[in-house]
């Protein structure tokens, strides 16, 4: 059989509440908290080579609460604190946009999921995204990912108050992200291959 390159799947995980604690706007280095399971969680896909892609909204930006250097430097503490636990972040995206702005990027649409997806070879239908806000599975279906709701962050108080509003439930619910990965994993599949 001719060899042939598949798309791969990938695990697209919101940054504030899923990997790190929600602080309302990280608006300096020192509000942000990485959870300490993150490292341990996110190492897992990288043993079974998934794609591990970071999407957050940071409307900071465009509300003049923070300059964007600030996001960049927000990023380096939080691969080098991933390294330092043996993980890696394989890309991360970012919608510096408000929502009055009308752009693409900002959750719930999917335009950072369907870059994402051209500039690394990845196959959506396969993939996964892991959020506390219902924003973030409404980006994942509308680009054809599976959705887990972490119950960290806003995930708990989203979930009780507000399932009954949504119009597609999520895919599973975890309590964290490593509770998350652990979901992800168990259903099988190979990186280079469809897990149904
Ligand atoms: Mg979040
Ligand atoms: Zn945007």
């Amino acid at each position: 059989m001719p060899e042939t390159r598949l798309p791969r799947r990938a695990v697209f995980l919101d940054r504030d509440g899923t990997i790190c604690e929600e602080m309302g706007y990280v608006n300096h280095i020192n509000r942000f908290r990485i959870f300490p399971y993150a490292a341990e969680a996110i190492r897992r896909l990288n043993r079974a080579e998934i794609p591990v892609i970071v999407v957050t909204n940071q409307s900071g930006i465009a509300r003049n609460i923070f300059p964007e250097s600030l996001v960049h430097e927000v990023h380096q503490k939080m691969i080098a604190e991933l390294a330092a636990g043996g993980a890696r972040i394989d890309a991360i995206y970012f919608c510096p946009h408000k929502s009055e702005d009308a752009c693409e990027c900002r959750k719930p649409h999917p335009g950072l999921l369907e870059r994402a997806a051209r500039e690394h070879a990845l196959d959506l239908t396969a993939s996964w995204v892991v959020g506390d806000r219902y924003a973030d599975l409404e980006m994942g279906h509308a680009a054809g990912t599976r959705g887990i709701l972490v119950m960290t962050g806003y995930g708990r108080g989203e979930y009780e108050y507000y399932r009954s509003t949504w119009p597609r439930q999520p895919d599973a619910l975890a309590e964290n992200l490593t509770d998350a990965v652990r979901n992800i994993l168990k259903r099988g599949g190979g990186a280079l291959r469809r897990d149904e």
